[in-house]
């Protein structure tokens, strides 16, 4: 048996309670050393054989897993955030799949969440945006054109960017001929809840600048969007005017 568990964004105590249960009882752990934190792995039984992913290909990924199931043995295959957001899990799936090993799923706290969390921010601000896009800018991974920053940035709803600090002039480039204004509120979250995690508030037309002085190029998400700004509409679910399921307008 072989449990896909997402850590979470860094902090260790992030990981949720199912995912640390699962992660106490095995026999082999395969770790995403780039942006798992390795405290995590203090909750492993002695004797537990830990794998860091980092060094590691797809392939090497499996023989690991294939061994440990000959073995009887239960294999945690530890993602960072959550693993369905660029977490590669699909393809070791369809492998385990081909191979008839069982597998199962164990949401994780995704990094888009820990950086809201840091900012004390909300991505669905009535009023301003009822949308989160999440994507990236184009790396060594292509982006399919239909969803370049571009065309994504025309709805000026909240973005969050994965994976694409070292390519903030590009980014903001496109942010701006999609239709952004210039001077939309962007913050960069290195780290988030890491113990060093940092935060920098910009806009679209100061990031690159931003990014360059504070020397950040990995391990960042870039949030875009006028939900950091001051405005927006109070939410009618705790408007006293409005009645819903659970509760009377207090002017009935
Ligand atoms: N599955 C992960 C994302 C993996 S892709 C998740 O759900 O968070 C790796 C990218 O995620 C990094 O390049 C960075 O953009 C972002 N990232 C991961 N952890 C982060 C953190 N703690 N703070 C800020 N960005 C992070």
């Amino acid at each position: 048996m072989v449990h896909f568990i997402g850590a979470g964004p860094g902090a260790a105590d992030l990981i949720t309670v199912r995912g640390c249960e699962l992660l106490k009882t095995a026999d082999v752990v395969i770790y995403a050393g780039s942006l798992v934190n390795p405290d995590l792995l203090k909750y492993t039984k002695s004797g537990c054989e830990i794998h860091n992913s980092a060094f590691m290909t797809l392939e090497e990924v499996i023989d690991t897993i294939k061994k440990a199931e000959s073995e009887n043995k239960t294999t945690v295959r530890l993602h960072t955030g959550d693993p369905s957001i660029y977490g590669a899990i699909r393809e070791q799936i369809d492998l385990l799949e081909k191979y008839n090993i069982f597998y199962d799923v164990v949401p994780g706290v995704s990094s888009f969440f820990g950086a809201a969390a840091a900012l004390g921010a909300e991505y669905t601000l009535p009023g301003i945006s009822q949308t989160v896009i999440i994507s990236r800018m184009e790396g060594r991974t292509p982006v399919p054109e239909r969803e370049n920053i571009r065309s994504l940035a025309a709805h000026k709803s909240t973005m969050v960017l994965f994976l694409s600090s070292s390519l903030t002039e590009e980014l903001s480039a496109e942010l701006i001929e999609g239709g952004y204004e210039p001077d939309t509120p962007v913050a960069v979250v290195y780290k988030a809840t890491w113990p060093d995690q940092k935060i920098f508030k910009c806009t679209i037309e100061t990031l690159h600048q931003t990014m360059k002085e504070n020397s950040i190029y990995k391990t960042a998400l870039i949030l875009v969007g006028n939900f950091l700004g001051k405005k927006y509409d109070r939410s009618e679910l705790y408007n006293p005017d409005f009645t819903h399921e659970y509760r009377n307008s207090k002017n009935e």
